[in-house]
């Protein structure tokens, strides 16, 4: 299907209610071939596999889409060159492979990205000894192989300098660039849904799981209209469970757990946003914490520069993680050390926001979350539930893939009669946009500011143009929601 000619049908309160009339029509003889519960990046992404291999699907989130961890995240697309020091080759080489898939399918929401490495002559200044920083980049970019963005080099102290003026100068001896990817999370996946959307998968938002139905195997789940409180009896065939660190409260709606030592470890990540005005970086950092093993991503992100992550167990209300004030202390240390005349405050801090990473523990409290592997899991339970959580933003396409090919097994119907189009899917918005000389012109016959169409562009990719639509029907749409940003009415 090409997404570039589709100027969709676009989901809306019309279809949510259209498609709950078809949940309602679902029946013991008339099942969906799958529901898939929660709509994060991982939801989404099986919504979209499943859909495009000709499976009835229907996908429900019990909030807005993308609510949970999927809008929470650092927002790399990457490889994760940090788990190269668990030795995790083939978790990095899988990342890799899909980073530059993402930048194939999504080209308007996930880009490449220079990041840069600080060299100190001091030891106590760097993640580890530069010896190890250069082999770790040379591993990295031999993995990437065909699939490379560009090698990494190292820069001069002065260039180091001019891409971060506020960089401390004091024993600093140079830098590692190295490439990887930035995205919008969120973005991700609504784009994601919105194509799954249009191969079929009906897409409700704002309905939950209550419980399932069907032994010895589930035939399928009550959910409820949040809006209106109805329970619905979905008929489903096969039923994959997506609602990352919600995972075991999901399976335990079927029956008590089963015993496992294979559990879900969710770990808190923090990150802060700062005006670039007061921290001036050109491309991202990565700078060390402070006594800990381990860095925070400095990245600049439109007119402002967001910086994490923490990495902590978290017991807590999985609902609303906040961030602490110590936390936020933490990274702010870290910056002003590195950057000294930056000198950020919590006054400089515009938002602050937590994230819960949906990792699966071998069961042993001693090791550190840092060092949990990012590899999904996939978890069939003996009434058919599937589940499928870990893994992170970049892995999705990959995650949905083995997950759908999981839900195809056991309805006895081998994946390879139904054949994943992997890479080849393109994702809603992912057509031509404007040239820059075309946005100014479009730019005075629509009577929008450049800025304003720039963020549209950005946000939206080729289906900018349904934003304009609509800005179209009323002049109020037109406004600007806040003073310096560039987001307008229409786009809500
Ligand atoms: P979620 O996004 O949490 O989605 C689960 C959904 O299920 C939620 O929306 C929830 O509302 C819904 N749900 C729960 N219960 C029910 C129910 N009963 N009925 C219906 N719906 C339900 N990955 C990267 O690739 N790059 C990064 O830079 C990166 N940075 C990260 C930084 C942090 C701090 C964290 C925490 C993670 C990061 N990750 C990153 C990992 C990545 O964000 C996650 O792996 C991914 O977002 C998990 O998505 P998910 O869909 O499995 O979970």
């Amino acid at each position: 299907m090409d997404s570039q000619s589709i100027v969709a049908p676009g989901l809306s309160a019309k279809t949510r209610s259209e498609f709950l009339t078809e949940l309602r029509n679902t029946t013991p003889g008339k099942p969906l071939d799958l529901l898939v519960i929660g709509g994060g990046i991982t939801g989404a992404g099986l919504a979209l596999e499943a859909a495009s291999r000709g499976l009835t699907t229907v996908l429900i989130e019990k909030r807005d889409f993308g609510s949970g961890t999927s809008s929470r995240s650092t927002k790399l697309i990457h490889g994760g060159l940090r788990y190269l020091e668990h030795y995790d080759f083939a978790l990095v080489r899988e990342g890799l492979l899909e980073r530059a898939a993402i930048f194939e399918m999504a080209p308007h929401v996930a880009h490449p990205f220079p990041f840069i490495i600080p060299i100190y002559k001091s030891r106590s200044r760097n993640y580890d000894r530069p010896i190890l920083v250069r082999a770790g980049l040379i591993l990295y970019d031999l993995l990437a192989g065909r699939y490379g963005i560009r090698r990494h080099h190292r820069i001069s102290r002065d260039e180091a300098l001019a891409r971060a003026p506020q960089l401390d100068s004091e024993g600093l001896q140079g830098a590692y660039v190295y490439y990887d990817g930035r995205t919008n999370d969120s973005r991700l996946v609504i784009d994601t849904i919105k194509t799954a959307h249009r191969y079929g998968a009906r897409i409700v938002n704002y309905a939950s799981v209550q419980s399932f139905f069907g032994a010895p195997q589930l035939d399928g789940a009550l959910i409820r209209d949040e809006f209106t409180g109805e329970l619905i009896r979905v008929h489903a065939r096969s039923i994959i469970n997506a609602t990352g660190v919600w995972m075991n409260e999901t399976r335990a709606l079927a029956g008590p757990l089963p015993e496992t030592d294979r559990q879900l470890r969710p770990s808190k990540g923090i990150h802060l946003t700062v005006p670039a005005e007061r921290l001036k970086v050109e491309s991202a950092w990565l700078i060390p914490a402070l006594g800990e093993h381990r860095f925070y991503f400095v990245v600049p992100w439109e007119d402002r520069v967001n910086i994490g992550t923490t990495d902590t167990d978290f017991t807590g209300d999985k609902d609303s993680p906040g961030a602490l004030a110590s936390e936020i202390s933490q990274i702010l240390d870290a910056i002003n050390t590195f950057f000294p005349s930056a000198d950020l405050t919590m006054n400089d801090v515009i938002s602050a926001w937590a994230g819960l990473r949906p990792l699966i523990s071998s069961g042993n409290s001693q090791v550190s979350s840092t060092a949990v592997s990012r590899k999904e899991e996939i978890f069939e339970d003996s009434d058919g539930l599937i589940s499928l959580a870990g893994g992170k933003l970049t892995t999705f396409r990959l995650m949905a893939e083995r997950g759908v090919d999981t839900a195809l097994r056991r309805l006895s119907i081998s994946p390879k009669s139904k054949p994943s189009q992997g890479r080849r899917l393109r994702l809603a918005g992912s057509g031509a946009v404007p040239s820059q000389t075309e946005r100014e012109t479009l730019a005075d016959t629509t009577g929008i500011s450049k800025a304003v169409l720039d963020h549209l562009i950005e946000a939206y990719g080729s289906e900018y143009q349904a934003v304009l639509e609509i800005l179209s029907e009323k002049e109020e749409y037109r406004q600007q929601l806040a003073r310096d940003l560039p987001v307008i009415a229409a786009e809500v």
